[in-house]
Order: C-alpha cells, then sequence, then structure tokens
C-alpha cells in the first residue's frame, strides 16, 4: 500500500513536471513568433515578381516555390506529391495553342519569327485569329476628348497593325490635373486600347510596356488563365487580335527605343504617333484550353501518440490572388492573403523550432485556387494526406491584417463544435491580447474552411469580420499590413492548433 501510494506520488510528480515543460516549450514557441519575420514574408509574396499570385501563372508557383522552401529550411516533413511539399491537383486553363505566332519583317536589323511567352504573348482577352499589315505607332493609343488626347490625329491606322505602349501620359506624375494623376484612368485598358484601334480601323494591336521590368509582369500574367474566369476577371473578348510584346520588339518595329519614344510623348504632353510603312507584322492568335497542374503547399508536423497516429489538426491560409488586371496594375493581395501565409508560416515555424509535443499531428497548408471558387481546398478534401475522418478540425485565417488594431474575429460553424470551447483558453493560453469575437458569418462560405465544414470537419474562420477595406484591388498593400495584429493572430492559431491537436474533448466529424 504504502509502495503503490509512493508509486502514484511519483507518477504524478513525473506529469506534472512534464506539463511544467511543455508549458515552457508553448512558451518558447509563441515567442518566435514575431511581427518582422511577418512582414519579411509579406513583401516576397505581394512583390512584382509574384505578380498578383494568379492561380495557374508563373507568379504563384514561385510563391508556393517560396512556401516550401520555408517548409523545408525549419525542417517539417513533407506531404505533397512524391516527397515534395506541392501537392498537385489538376486545372483547366485557357493558353496560347501552338500556332500562335509574331512576325516583324522589313525591320532594319532584319526579319524576326518571335518566340512565345519571351517575346510575346496573346494579351488574356484577345481575340481569336491573324493580324496583318504595316505598321503605325500610336503612342499610348489613346483617344479621348475629357484629357484632350488624340494618339490617332496624325495617322492612318486603317488596316494596319498599331503598336502602341502600356499605361497613360506621365502615369507617374502626382498630377490630379492631367488624366487622373496617380490613379490610372480607364483609358488606359487594354481593353479601351483595342476598342480605340479598332474603330480607327486597325487590324491588329500590339502592347508594349518601355521597360523590361514593367514588361516582365504583362508577360507573365495573360496566359494560362483559369478557364472558369475567377471573380475579377470577366468580360468579352478584345475587339481584334492583340499581343502584349517586349520594349526589345517593340524597338525592333518602331525603329526607336520605346522608352524614349515615351519620354519624348510625356514631356512634350502631345502623341508624336508615326507611321512605320516600311515594317509588316503577321500576328496570328489561336488559344486553347487545357489541362495544367496546380499545386497546394503541405506540410507536416507529427504528432507523438501512438494511439492517434494518422489524426491530425489542419491549420491553413490561401496563398493565391487575382494577378494583374488589364491597366497593368498589380493585385498584391497583402491583405487577401499575403498575410494570412505569413502568420501560417509563423505557426508551423514556432512548432517545428520549439517541438512542443502534439498528441494529434498538425498539418499546414498553403491553398491555392481560393480566389477561383476554393479549387485548392476542394482538391484537399478530395485527395487529404491524412482520411478526413481523422482531421479533427481545420483552422483557418483569411483576411486577419487590418482594420481594428486589437480585435479578430473567430467564426464558429452555424453549429457549435468543441473548438468553440477551447478558443477561450486559446486566448489566455496565447497571450495574444486580442478581442475575439463571432462575427464574419457573411462570409463563411467565401473561404478554404468552407470545403472542410461540407466534409464534416469542425472548423474555425479567423478573419477581419467587416467588408475589408481595399479587398480585391490594387490599393491591397503591404505597407497597410497591422504586422503586430498579425503576429497576435498567428500566436491564437497557434495556441488553438496545439490545445486541438491535444484535446481530449470529443471532435471529429460533426
Ligand atoms: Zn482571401
Amino acid at each position: 500500500m504504502k509502495r503503490l501510494l509512493c508509486l502514484a506520488a511519483a507518477a504524478a510528480l513525473c506529469a506534472s513536471a512534464r506539463a511544467a515543460d511543455d508549458a515552457a516549450l508553448v512558451k518558447e514557441a509563441l515567442a518566435t513568433i514575431n511581427a518582422q519575420d511577418v512582414m519579411e514574408c509579406v513583401e516576397y509574396l505581394t512583390a512584382d515578381a509574384c505578380a498578383g499570385r494568379d492561380t495557374g501563372q508563373p507568379g504563384l508557383t514561385l510563391a508556393c516555390e517560396y512556401v516550401a522552401g520555408r517548409f523545408q529550411e525549419c525542417g517539417l516533413e513533407p506531404l505533397g506529391s512524391a516527397g515534395t511539399f506541392l501537392a498537385e491537383y489538376a486545372l483547366t486553363v485557357m493558353d496560347a495553342a501552338e500556332e500562335t505566332s509574331l512576325i516583324v519583317a522589313g525591320a532594319r536589323d532584319g526579319d524576326m519569327d518571335c518566340v512565345l511567352r519571351e517575346q510575346f504573348i496573346p494579351a488574356a482577352r484577345s481575340a481569336a485569329g491573324v493580324a496583318e499589315g504595316e505598321v503605325v505607332f500610336a503612342g499610348y493609343g489613346i483617344k479621348e476628348r475629357k484629357f484632350r488626347w488624340d494618339s490617332y490625329k496624325k495617322i492612318d491606322a486603317r488596316g494596319k497593325v498599331v503598336l502602341v505602349l502600356t499605361r497613360e501620359p506621365r502615369a507617374d506624375r502626382d498630377n490630379p490635373r492631367f488624366f487622373e494623376g496617380l490613379e490610372m484612368s480607364a483609358v488606359s485598358s487594354l481593353r479601351e486600347k483595342a476598342r480605340v484601334a479598332s474603330e480607327q480601323g486597325a487590324v491588329g494591336l500590339l502592347i508594349s510596356a518601355a521597360t523590361d521590368e514593367e514588361s516582365a509582369v504583362w508577360l507573365k500574367s495573360q496566359f494560362p488563365r483559369h478557364a472558369g474566369g475567377g471573380r475579377r476577371r470577366g468580360g468579352q473578348e478584345l475587339a481584334l487580335p492583340a499581343a502584349l510584346v517586349t520594349p526589345d520588339v517593340g524597338e525592333r518595329i518602331a525603329g526607336r527605343p520605346l522608352l524614349e519614344l515615351r519620354d519624348e510623348i510625356d514631356e512634350k504632353q502631345s502623341p508624336q504617333s508615326f507611321a512605320v510603312p516600311q515594317v509588316r507584322v503577321r500576328l496570328e492568335v489561336s488559344l486553347a484550353e487545357k489541362g495544367l497542374s496546380a499545386a497546394n503547399v503541405v506540410a507536416r508536423y507529427r504528432g507523438s501518440d501512438a494511439d492517434l497516429v494518422g489524426a491530425a489538426v489542419v491549420v491553413g491560409a490561401h496563398l493565391d490572388h487575382i494577378g494583374v488586371d488589364d491597366r497593368g496594375r498589380i493585385y498584391r493581395g497583402a491583405d487577401d492573403n499575403a498575410a494570412g501565409v505569413a502568420a501560417l508560416l509563423e505557426v508551423a515555424e514556432a512548432y517545428a523550432t520549439s517541438k512542443p509535443p502534439t498528441r494529434r499531428s498538425v498539418i499546414f497548408v498553403a491553398f491555392t485556387g481560393e480566389e477561383k471558387g476554393l479549387l485548392g481546398a476542394y482538391a484537399y478534401v478530395h485527395e487529404p494526406p491524412v482520411p478526413i475522418t481523422q482531421t479533427y478540425a481545420m483552422i483557418n485565417m483569411d483576411i486577419i491584417s487590418r482594420g481594428r488594431k486589437n480585435a479578430i474575429e473567430a467564426t464558429p460553424p452555424p453549429k457549435a463544435s468543441f473548438l468553440d470551447q477551447l478558443l477561450k483558453k486559446a486566448v489566455a493560453l496565447s497571450d495574444c491580447e486580442l478581442k475575439v469575437g463571432d462575427g464574419g458569418k457573411e462570409f463563411f462560405q467565401q473561404s478554404d474552411h468552407y470545403a472542410f465544414h461540407e466534409a464534416g470537419v469542425p472548423t474555425l474562420f479567423l478573419n477581419e469580420g467587416d467588408d475589408p477595406e481595399d479587398l480585391h484591388t490594387w490599393r491591397d498593400t503591404a505597407d497597410k499590413v497591422l504586422d503586430e495584429k498579425v503576429a497576435r493572430v498567428a500566436r491564437l492559431a497557434f495556441a488553438l492548433s496545439y490545445m486541438a491537436a491535444n484535446s481530449d474533448l470529443k471532435g471529429g466529424l460533426r
């Protein structure tokens, strides 16, 4: 009896020592989460190179590689296809077909057969077909009485292929009386330039940025694009076959550097258009649907309870955004949802660095295709790395970095789950200094957790609650991100996922 008591006391002592150890590790993990790391990630994902992270396009591939690299660095287990962090899924896109070509003849430096994607690409909404003819250079390609500007005044565009610059005169100057100041006006859109060119009798349109940096963004943001179109890109095709060309090709056609021509127009504040009768262009645009693979980025922090091997808590945030619009403006999606991904990476690193033991595993997912209709989340649910029946809970972060400094919504599903019981304790454990509400219900169907909810997994959706300012505009930029707030939300998500991964509460499928 005495001995038994001793053993029990020793076990209790042992358990409390272990609990103290765990508490120290949790504290350490929470302390690794910081605002500076958050901003580093947000800056990367919102840079020009990621070109607005549109699903199917190279800018998002780059962002996926960045996240995979970060998972790798902190030593998490890859849970994607073929031992990588990238879990591929099929996507149907529109893309330029083989027949698409651009030939320039009669240029001073000789003829050229341009290389698709490197030297030219059809505009996202180009009409299909062939455009062939002599060339006129029509400056910015703008004809607008309101701005007293007519690029076509002194040239005859009938039957010609027109070469124009992207953007509008003096686009970088903050003069509200000239065009619309820094705000790129509607006349600078490809749609408008194509409409005006067609109205002037042109048969085809070539558009070029004046600098290589700007040109790179245009060239990688047109194709491929999701066949469903997405939320923002809708609308009809352009009035004629149209393609973006590099400044180099533009110079070969016009006979002068485009930057020089642009500066001349801006300086003189007049169009400076001219004919280039010796140069002939043949543009053929052919578009086709094709299959492509997109990918979520998935990593695991392994649980340590033998009985719960294979069970997991998922923490997610979507990585994709909506790309570049037809005025060439990058939609950087800092709040939607570069900041959410930054928080996700902070949570993942906190686990990987401090290694607090968890009974269940924690799976981190940067979803893609969210803006196209939760494509990545549905792909995950259809082919999950651990069975959905073993997925104990899903915590999603989307739009968490602006608005009220000290508040966030943790939107529960219509029928509350055990996660609600954990939430209060998680707030205390994380010491996150956030007022946590349960608003945001009107957005419940609009982000990745919804796919898990439909599959029966208890979810919690961390978000801003209100209709966020600058959502899906070019103004959603990194400088507006409240970095300390993002770090706080990450601490809350860490604590909540940690408690769920260790919980005895009845969770699992509803
Ligand atoms: Zn979003």
